[in-house]
């Protein structure tokens, strides 16, 4: 199987079966993400326990990579400190090309510690999509941000 096949289906096995997928009754955090140029729609909701993600709910609807990055963010960030979890951002940011300046990981490089958010370096592919991929992480950034 090539990479760009396992990266399709992990994408595809968060799309259908996403995780962490709901809503959390009393959330420290939440926030609302909407991508106007494909119609994706993510909320988000986390409790946050001494400075750590103990619980994360995430809901939305849109393509499958927005979905997707969801629920592979809701499953990477929770037992993470605040502090992992704006490193993450930042890993996942630069993987996509955001920040300017930054080359981003190889995706061809095996074994890298983004485990399978690797799989979102395949829509660099497609720059609209890149948006989609990262609606999930500018929406926990504000999310994160209304903590203190
Ligand atoms: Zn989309």
């Amino acid at each position: 199987m090539s990479l760009e096949e396992l990266y399709r289906q992990v994408i595809l096995d968060h799309y259908r079966n996403p995780r962490r997928s709901g809503s959390i009754e009393q959330a420290d955090a939440h926030a609302e993400g909407h991508n106007p140029l494909c119609g994706d729609e993510v909320t988000i909701e986390v409790m946050i326990d001494d400075g750590v993600i103990v619980d994360a709910a995430v809901r939305g609807r849109g393509c499958s990579i927005s979905q997707a990055s969801a629920s592979m963010m809701a499953d990477a960030i929770v037992d993470k400190s605040l502090e992992s979890v704006a490193t993450l951002t930042r890993q996942v940011k630069s993987m996509l090309d955001i920040e300017d300046g930054n080359p981003g990981l190889d995706p061809e490089r095996p074994g890298s510690v983004l485990g399978d958010l690797e799989a979102l370096a395949g829509v660099k592919q497609f720059p609209v999509r890149i948006k989609c991929a990262d609606l999930p992480w500018t929406t926990l950034e504000e999310a994160l941000a209304t903590t203190d």
